[in-house]
Order: structure tokens, then C-alpha cells, then sequence
């Protein structure tokens, strides 16, 4: 990663802070933030390029030297990211971790059997993902209101997500942060939305590499657009399925002569659909799991 790159990389985040209301002089709002959550300190490019003074205000920690020695050392502590993808970069877009690479990025236990399959992150652009592997297994869906929704599709498979014995399991088609999808970057000063076929391509490799390692018996599509470029990886085979179905089961080729069974179910963006079609994709989901055995438990008792 050369010192430009990491210089494009804080251009959006400055373009998505004025977007969220701030002009691009309001840096002490800005800072301000930055001191209620610590964490999102990470966004140290971004007060690099606004002033030292709130650098240090912020505890984002000492920055001595000149620009260029700076980013230079930003430089080798995103090399040092071993996992961190690149594969949007050129395009404004990143994943990055410390703790994880992209393709641990699932919410839940590895061994989940139900994934829930979304569109990508929403974070700002720049974000680092802080969370270690402990605590994505760990993952809670009353975290935030995008889960609450599958309250309504099947109390059964949310009472099971929060508890001990979870089966289910939280990822993105695309991995790169972005606050909204297509994201938009700065070209040439002009804000402008990525290819977000590009992204899509680019991103989705990750989800098929989780998929092939970690095996889930059943994928949870939320939205179109994770709709159609999931049955374009694991088409229908046959002609009802392709016009009608809203799931059905794909033999996936492993290699060396072993296979996966999935089911794909797909659905319009949970948050958007009424409760009686959340209701009725949580009967189609409970009918797949009793007719594979996948028994959702709540409670303390192990499931056997
Ligand atoms: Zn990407």
C-alpha cells in the first residue's frame, strides 16, 4: 500500500462526516465524537489531515514529525494488518482488522448452521473492526435494530440467537465499510457512488471462501441485491425454482468428489417487508430446519 493510498483512504471518511451534517471546517464537532467513543479514534488519518492539535485532543496519541513521516508509518501499521483486504482499494473502499480477516467477519459461532446474509457493513469508511474472534462468536442480536426485525419473521430462531446454544450466524455479501450502499467516494472532488458491481465481484469471493470453509445448511438472503447475486453463485436447477421459489436446496462441489447441501432462501429486505411476510419467511425458514433436523433450543440446556 503505497503513502497515496493511504491518503485517498481518509478522503471519504471526511466526505461521509460532512454528509452525516458537519461542514469540512467542524472539527471540533468532529473530535467531539471522537471523545465519546474512543474506540472510533482509529480515524486518525482523518485528524492528520485536519490539524495536530486535535490529534492530541482526542487521544488518538503522539504524532511528531512531518505529514509524510506520518503516513508513512500508518503506511507500515496497515502492512502490519496481515488480514486486512485490499481488493477495493482502488476504488476508495477497505476492510480492516486487527483482530480478523474478512472472512472471519461473521457475527456468531463458525460452526452456525442458519446465516443470515446481508448487504455490507455499515460503518464509516476507514473503520477498523476491533472486535477479536471471541467476541464475534459471542455475537448479540439485540445489538442493534436490524436484528430486532427477526423477532417478527420467527420467535423461535431469534430466541435461539440469543441464547447459549445459537445456531445462527450474521455476515455481508460485501465486506468493505461504506455508511450506504453503493458507497460514495471523492473522484477528482466530485462525490460519486462506486461500481458497486465491482465491489460486489471483488467482495463476494470472501463469502463464498466463509461458505465453503464453514459449511451453514441454510442462507438467509436479505434483499435483492444479495438475492440475485447469491442464486447467480448457486443457480436453480430447474425451471420452477428459478421463476417461483423463494428457497430451495443447492448441491455445492467442494472438490475431491465431496459435496455441501445448502438450502437458499430468499427474501425482499427484512427491514422494509411487512410483518405477515416476515411471518411468512419464518414458517418457510422453521419448515427447512424440521425437515433438516436443525432444532432451535433457547434457554440454558445444550442441544444434542
Ligand atoms: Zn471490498
Amino acid at each position: 500500500m503505497s503513502v497515496g493510498n493511504a491518503y485517498t483512504h481518509f478522503v471519504p471518511v471526511r466526505l461521509s462526516r460532512s454528509a452525516a451534517g458537519w461542514g469540512d471546517n467542524d472539527f471540533v464537532a468532529v473530535g467531539g465524537i471522537f471523545g465519546i467513543n474512543p474506540g472510533a479514534g482509529r480515524f486518525y488519518g482523518f485528524f492528520g489531515a485536519a490539524s495536530a492539535d486535535y490529534g492530541y485532543r482526542c487521544g488518538v496519541g503522539a504524532r511528531t514529525g512531518t505529514f509524510k513521516e506520518y503516513f508513512h508509518r500508518r503506511r507500515e501499521k496497515e502492512e502490519k494488518m496481515a488480514m486486512t483486504c485490499g481488493k477495493c482499494a482502488h476504488m476508495g473502499l477497505g476492510f480492516y482488522s486487527d483482530t480478523i480477516g474478512p472472512v472471519e467477519y461473521l457475527e456468531g459461532k463458525t460452526s452456525a448452521d442458519i446465516w443470515i446474509v446481508g448487504l455490507n457493513p455499515k460503518h464509516d469508511i476507514g473503520h477498523v473492526e476491533q472486535r477479536t474472534p471471541a467476541e464475534f462468536a459471542a455475537f448479540d442480536p439485540d445489538c442493534h435494530p436490524y436484528f430486532w426485525d427477526f423477532r417478527k419473521v420467527s420467535p423461535a430462531l431469534y430466541a435461539n440467537w440469543k441464547g447459549p446454544n445459537s445456531r445462527i450466524a450474521h455476515t455481508d455479501l460485501v465486506k468493505c465499510f461504506s455508511p450506504s450502499f453503493p458507497a460514495v467516494v471523492l473522484v477528482n472532488g466530485s462525490p460519486t457512488e462506486v461500481d458497486s458491481k465491482q465491489v460486489v465481484t471483488n467482495c463476494s469471493t470472501h463469502l463464498l471462501e466463509q461458505i465453503r470453509r464453514f459449511r451453514p445448511k441454510v442462507i438467509i438472503c436479505n434483499g435483492a441485491p444479495v438475492c440475485y447475486t447469491v442464486m447467480g453463485f448457486f443457480p436453480p436447477n430447474n425451471e420452477a425454482q428459478t421463476n417461483r421459489a423463494t428457497s430451495y436446496k443447492y448441491e455445492l462441489d467442494l472438490g475431491n468428489g465431496s459435496k455441501h447441501s445448502l438450502w437458499l432462501v430468499f427474501s425482499g429486505f427484512i427491514g422494509r417487508i411487512d410483518n405477515w411476510n416476515r411471518r411468512r419467511l419464518g414458517v418457510e425458514i422453521e419448515d427447512i430446519l424440521a425437515s433438516e433436523g436443525i432444532e432451535l433450543h433457547s434457554g440454558t440446556s445444550s442441544y444434542s
